[in-house]
């Protein structure tokens, strides 16, 4: 342990993160965001540059008012321009007025940088960032110095980048933090270039860019290679290729490094923290997220699945509890009996190995073939299997549908523009031993078809109108095909505690809707424990 396992945790993605396009995190997003870091136990937690906009000067008036359990806010600014006074420099003095305890500080290293960068020369620069630490310690501020460049700058003349390096730490930086700025250092590169540093003799941070897709393997590098302060974002956000992933170098110090930078539990919550963040992002979670993306430790191919059932630890680097994800077995025309036995065990329904087992398979297969996909329907796979119980009862039972789409003929009011198309459906639904016809309008077919069905479903299973269509989403299959392809509908929907997913597939994209549709409300039924039908005072229609 010793020295190791005082590595400090420093997350940018309120700064660094938010340069990711796609992203505009507003005050309020900020001030979550940075909450949800200091809970689980990440040491700095760098909230924006005071000095570049007023939305961030007004995050840190705000955050200052914030009480933090374990997290240090971070300003971040650059230092002082050239040929000025520290005092002179309004962006100097806003990191002052931030009130933070402590600033980071990014500055040249690069020779290149400043002679055709900032246009002054070498010497200039290192006052350059003497006076700014000077001026930003005088107040009683702690200091982080960003070196900017360094892993270029060493490569090119490794003398200038080192004396950078040697006058932050002169003027009182309590870390230099070596940056990939351009993201393309080589792990080896890192560690020499570390090494060299270290003789300076102040303590060392790493801040990695992922242009090369080596922030994570960059940033573990320059630990081993003894530096105590490692910057990330959340989910790898940043831009271009995004910064190193915290949610991966956290894991790996501490399963795999034996770097006790986070407690367990807090361990624990990073796949919910990464989830919350890109919600906050507003970005579609990857999947396949090292560690924490929800595909991370799901396993398709029928031979680990085997594997995994005799012995956990037989497909699967870590235990995916140990991060708060959990092992998912996906089930496909790859899959085994053994998927099948695995997941109808995780559904909670035995299903020995045998032939039921074998028969589920088939038909699995022979769905797929025909378009259906389970891997994102969950819902529909488990209605599937258990549609295969012999006491199996649905809960109703789709006779046929029809569906009508007019353009005008019952709209002489041009000037209602939207409603110049009308899409009516009518279904027969069977409940019991009742037959039910209902119709409904819409404004377009599947609209008109999902209304009709819950119109002759609600007068047995009222509690039904608490269930939204969240998402529709139609793929085209054999696209060749032209309008005669195969189309694959998949839905999610919510009650508003839960999501599921359900498939239908056919060449007629309402017949594909109507199959998903009816999955959806099938399963929340049979989730809320409605077997038989209940009767409900009926009205005539
Ligand atoms: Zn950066």
């Amino acid at each position: 342990m010793g020295e190791k396992s005082k590595v400090q945790l420093y997350d940018t993605t309120l700064r660094d993160g938010a340069q990711r396009s796609g992203i505009s995190f507003s005050v309020e997003d900020k001030l979550k965001i940075a909450k949800r870091l200091d809970e689980i136990g990440i040491h700095f937690v760098e909230g924006g540059w005071p000095g570049s906009n007023p939305k961030d000067a007004e995050f840190f008036a705000r955050a200052r008012k914030l009480k933090f359990a374990n997290a240090t806010l971070v300003a971040f600014g650059s230092t002082r321009r050239a040929n000025i006074t520290a005092a002179e420099d309004d962006n100097l003095k806003a990191l002052k007025e931030s009130g933070t305890k402590v600033v980071t500080l990014v500055g040249k290293s690069w020779d290149l940088h400043v002679t055709e960068v900032l246009k002054t020369t070498l010497e200039e620069n290192l006052r350059m960032i003497s006076d700014s630490i000077h001026y930003l310690r005088r107040d009683g501020q702690t200091v982080f110095f960003d070196a900017e460049h360094f892993f270029d700058g060493y490569k090119r003349n490794k003398g200038y980048a080192l004396r950078t390096v040697e006058t932050a730490a002169k003027a009182g930086a309590e870390c230099v933090v070596l940056c990939d700025t351009n993201g393309g250092a080589l792990p080896h590169e890192v560690i020499t270039a570390v090494k060299a540093a270290k003789k300076v003799g102040v303590p060392l941070g790493i801040h990695a860019h992922n242009d090369g897709e080596l922030a994570v393997a960059n940033s573990l590098a320059a630990i081993q290679g003894g530096v105590i302060q490692v910057q990330g974002t959340i989910n790898g956000y940043g831009e271009r290729c995004g910064n190193a992933n915290l949610c991966s170098v956290i894991p790996a110090l501490k399963l795999k490094m034996g770097i006790d930078c986070i407690s367990d539990e807090n361990l624990a919550r990073l796949t919910e923290v990464s989830r919350f963040v890109s919600e906050i992002a507003n970005m579609p979670p990857d999947p396949h997220l090292p560690y924490v993306g929800s595909s991370a430790f799901a396993h398709k191919a029928g031979l680990h699945v085997s594997g995994l059932m005799k012995h956990e630890e037989s497909y699967q680097h870590i235990d995916p509890e140990l991060v708060g994800n959990r092992r998912s077995v996906l089930v496909s025309e790859l899959s085994g009996v053994s998927n099948i036995v695995y997941k109808a065990k995780e559904l909670g329904l035995g299903i020995p190995k045998g032939e039921r087992a074998r028969a589920i398979l088939k038909q699995i297969k022979s769905q797929e073939k025909q378009g259906f996909q389970y891997e994102g329907a969950e819902a529909s796979f488990e209605l599937l299997i258990r549609r295969t119980l012999p006491d199996y009862k649905p809960p109703f039972e789709l006779v046929d549908f029809m569906v009508v789409v007019e353009k005008h003929r019952r709209a002489p009011r041009i000037s209602a523009r939207k409603e110049d198309m009308l899409s009516e459906a009518m279904v027969k639904i069977k409940v019991g031993d009742e037959v039910i016809h209902t119709a409904a309008e819409g404004n377009g077919p599947v609209n008109a078809l999902d209304a009709a069905m819950r119109k002759a479903l609600l007068q047995f299973y009222p509690s039904l109108s608490a269930v939204k269509l969240m998402d529709y989403k139609v793929r085209i299959l054999e696209e060749s095909d032209g309008t005669r392809s195969m189309v694959r509908v998949l839905i999610e929907s919510s009650d508003g505690e839960q999501e599921w997913r359900t498939v239908g597939s056919s060449t007629n994209i309402i017949e594909a809707s109507w199959i998903a549709l009816a999955d959806s409300l099938e399963y929340w039924l049979l989730r809320q424990g409605v077997i038989a039908p209940k009767k409900v005072t009926r009205r005539s229609n």
